[in-house]
C-alpha cells in the first residue's frame, strides 16, 4: 500500500485565499491515473490545507489555549476551517473523479481526536475496507477536538505519519513544490545544499518556517513527522510534484530526484 501526500503548496495558490491550482491538480490526477492503469496498486491520498485552511486557523488561533468564554468564537473558527478544507477536498475529489479515479473522502474531523495536538484516537478500519473494495481513500489537513487545548489543527504531514504507522504502509511519498530537503530554504537561499538522504534535524542550518501561511510547521514540521516514521523503520521520500511526470514515475518505482528520510546511513 502506498501513501501519497499532495502538498497544499502545489494544489492551492499561496497568494490568494481559497484558490485552487486547477491545472496542477488535473495533471497530478492524470499522472496517478496513468500509473494505476498499469497495476492494481492500493493507494491512499493525503493532502494539505494550503491557503484554504491556514489563514483561518491562524486568525482564530486554533490550537492555542483559550478561556471558556472564548469557546463560542473558537467553535466558529473551527467550523470555518473545517468547511474551507472540505471545499479544497471537494475540488480534489472532482479532479480525480474526472479521471475515473474512485476517490472517497474520510475527513479527520469526523473520526479523529487529539491530545496536545497529536492524534490519539482514530479508527482506520474504513480505510482498510475501502482499499479492499478498490477505492482510493483521501484524508486531509483538518481541525479536530483536542482533550488538552480544546480544538487543534492536524496537518497532512501528521496524518501521513499516523496512517503509515497504523496501516503499515509499504511506501510513503510526499509531493511538494521543491525537489526535497536542503540545508536551508532553497526558495530564499541560492546556495542551499540538497540532501539525497536526510537523517537528522541537525543537518539543517536554519530552522525557519516555510510558507508564511502555514500554521503546522512547514518543511521542519514535515521532516519531524518523517523522522519519527524513520525511527519506526518506515522510510519516506519527498519529491517535487510540480515537475511533470514525477508523480507518475515515483508511483512506478522509477528514479526521481528527491530526499529519502531515513535513520540509516
Ligand atoms: P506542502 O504544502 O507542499 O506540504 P510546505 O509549504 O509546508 O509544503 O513546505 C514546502 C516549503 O518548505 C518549500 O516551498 C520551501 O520553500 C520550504 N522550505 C523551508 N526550508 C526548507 C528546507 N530546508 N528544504 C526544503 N524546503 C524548505
Amino acid at each position: 500500500m502506498i501513501i501519497l501526500k499532495i502538498g497544499g503548496s502545489i494544489i492551492t495558490n499561496k497568494d490568494s485565499q481559497r484558490e485552487v491550482d486547477t491545472s496542477s491538480l488535473k495533471r497530478i490526477a492524470s499522472e496517478i491515473k496513468s500509473s494505476l492503469n498499469n497495476s492494481d496498486k492500493k493507494l491512499i491520498i493525503v493532502h494539505g490545507a494550503g491557503s484554504f485552511g491556514h489563514p483561518i486557523a491562524k486568525e482564530y488561533q486554533i490550537g492555542e489555549h483559550f478561556n471558556p468564554s472564548q469557546y463560542p468564537q473558537k467553535r466558529i473558527g473551527f467550523c470555518k476551517t473545517q468547511n474551507a478544507v472540505k471545499e479544497l477536498n471537494m475540488h480534489i475529489c472532482e479532479a480525480f473523479i474526472q479521471e475515473d479515479l474512485p476517490i472517497i473522502s474520510i475527513p479527520a474531523s469526523s473520526f479523529m481526536t487529539a491530545t496536545n495536538k497529536r492524534i490519539t484516537e482514530g479508527n482506520l478500519k474504513f480505510f482498510t475496507k475501502y482499499l479492499d473494495e478498490g477505492f482510493i481513500p483521501v484524508i486531509y489537513g483538518d481541525v479536530v477536538l483536542d482533550s488538552e487545548v480544546g480544538i487543534c489543527v492536524i496537518s497532512g504531514d501528521q496524518l501521513i505519519q499516523y496512517l503509515a504507522v497504523n496501516l503499515k504502509a509499504d511506501r510513503v511519498i510526499l509531493g511538494t513544490d521543491v525537489d526535497g530537503v536542503y540545508n536551508k530554504n532553497p526558495k530564499t537561499h541560492d546556495d542551499a545544499i540538497f540532501f539525497d538522504k536526510f537523517t537528522s534535524l541537525e543537518d539543517l542550518d536554519t530552522f525557519e518556517g516555510t510558507t508564511n501561511v502555514d500554521v503546522t510547521g512547514g518543511m521542519v514540521g514535515k521532516i519531524k513527522e518523517l523522522l519519527y516514521l524513520a525511527d519506526l523503520g518506515i522510510e519516506s521520500k519527498i519529491i517535487n510534484a510540480e515537475v511533470e511526470d514525477n508523480i507518475f514515475k515515483v508511483l512506478e518505482n522509477k528514479e526521481v530526484k528527491g530526499t529519502v528520510i531515513s535513520r540509516g546511513n
